[in-house]
């Protein structure tokens, strides 16, 4: 199970790295797309600053880049080899998937970036 305290916890649903306890982004919903990318600025719970430098989610890109081609690959996989279509349909089937996934691509890719630099700290709760 995924619970808090776990890295995947916080990639998977955008919570705070460091106290896993409010999300990371002014709205919780991925496609709402104005807001897509909106961060608070800090934690109210353990007052951590999600853009710890300026440009610091830039970086982020290179995380996006691998999770866009896992999501392709599972798309293809899903269209060719399981569903046995053509070359072609199976390119689609990829573009409309990285289209539409692509907001929670986008988020993923963020939680990653800031997982990589920041870890799960349980005694930030108690003080
Ligand atoms: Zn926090």
């Amino acid at each position: 199970m995924i619970r808090k305290g776990m890295k995947l916890y916080s990639i998977l649903f955008g919570a705070c790295p460091k106290c896993h306890q409010e999300s990371m982004y002014d709205n919780k919903n991925p496609y709402a797309l104005p807001d897509t990318l909106r961060m608070n600025e800090k934690c109210s719970h353990c007052n951590l600053k999600y853009q710890m430098e300026p440009s610091f989610f830039y970086g982020s890109m290179y995380v996006s880049y691998g999770v866009g081609i896992a999501f392709a690959v599972t798309a293809f996989v899903i269209s060719y080899l399981i569903f046995e279509s053509s070359l072609v349909t199976a390119f689609i089937a990829i573009v409309i998937t990285l289209i539409v996934f692509m907001p929670i691509i986008m988020r993923l890719s963020r939680n990653i970036w800031i997982n990589l630099f920041v870890g799960y700290d349980k005694k930030v709760l108690k003080k």
